[in-house]
């Protein structure tokens, strides 16, 4: 689905708020395409920021009264609340366009709706995408999108135009939506990433191309943060089922495997 609108896209001032790894990912390809970028996060990453040629704000006052367009969210899922309640919003000096990429969907949604003064535009984003997956260009990787409270469709149709410009595959979808697919695809693929992991699984020289895939599935797994795997759990309210229905049907093969044991045992005993 196209998100344009009829007017050229603007270029934008984007303030990130936190600058680990996924915010960095980001405003690479923003800084590239021209926009101007400013950073604050709770890490001091003035050198880093230097070298990008991005103002970083180790005071979040002088950042919000910085006369941003947009406002990325780009912290943890577990610190979200916290980040957010100890911002003064009240200093904001302009009407500005929040958007979250959190990789849960109506967590952000209903804090963003909570915290925010009403004047201020919501969108709620998720690239499903990171550094490893994305490195190569952004090309037909899915941008999950709700327009949550958008008035001002030229500037929110600027931001989208960031991701729809690098070929992204524009998906909009509700937040509710998003996070009951996320359960039952990404959720579960970093939740076997993580187990294989637990497993200490490592490539053999006697690989399937099946076993390679799990190899590189616990990696890709093991490269996102705890704090990220348990965030798609804690704040999704459908990961808890789906963690249910993985233990129940690790159980179901397994009691398939030793019924079919114990029939060939039995017949190897007459
Ligand atoms: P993450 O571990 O989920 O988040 C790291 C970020 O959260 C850093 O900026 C960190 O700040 C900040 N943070 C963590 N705890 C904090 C606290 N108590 N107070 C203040 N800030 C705190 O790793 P990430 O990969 O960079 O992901 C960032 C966000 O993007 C997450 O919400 C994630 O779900 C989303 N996302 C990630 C990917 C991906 O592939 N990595 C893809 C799509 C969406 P400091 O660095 O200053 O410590």
């Amino acid at each position: 689905m196209s998100s344009s609108s009829s007017l050229p896209p603007q270029t934008l001032k984007i303030g990130i708020v936190g600058f680990g790894t996924f915010g960095q990912f980001l405003a690479k390809t923003m800084i590239k395409q021209g926009h101007i970028t400013r950073a604050t996060s709770r890490t001091d990453y003035s050198q880093l920021c230097h070298q990008l040629d991005v103002p970083f704000f180790r005071d979040v006052i002088p950042f919000l009264e910085a006369e941003n367009d947009v406002i990325l969210i780009c912290t943890s899922i577990l610190s979200l609340s916290e980040v957010l309640n100890s911002m003064p919003l009240r200093r904001l000096k302009r009407h500005t366009l929040f958007v979250d990429v959190l990789s849960v969907k109506e967590h952000p949604r209903n804090v963003l709706l909570q915290v925010l003064p009403e004047n201020m535009d919501v969108l709620c984003t998720h690239p499903m995408f990171g550094p490893e997956s994305g490195k190569n260009g952004w090309k037909d990787l899915p941008l999950v999108y709700e327009k949550v409270r958008v008035r001002d469709e030229t500037r929110c149709s600027s931001f989208l135009h960031i991701f729809e410009s690098e070929g992204c595959r524009m998906v909009e979808m509700s937040c509710e939506e998003h996070d009951k697919v996320a359960a039952r695809s990404q959720f579960l693929s970093h939740s076997i990433g993580r187990i294989l992991a637990e497993m200490g699984i490592e490539s053999t020289s006697m690989n399937t191309k099946s076993f390679e895939t799990l190899v590189k599935l616990k990696e890709s797994a093991t490269n996102d943060s705890f704090d990220l795997f348990s965030g798609l759990f804690i704040h999704n309210k459908f990961a808890q089922q789906e963690l249910m229905n993985l233990e129940q049907s690790f159980e179901k093969v397994k009691q398939r495997l030793l019924k079919k044991m114990s029939e060939q045992q039995s017949l190897s005993s007459v």
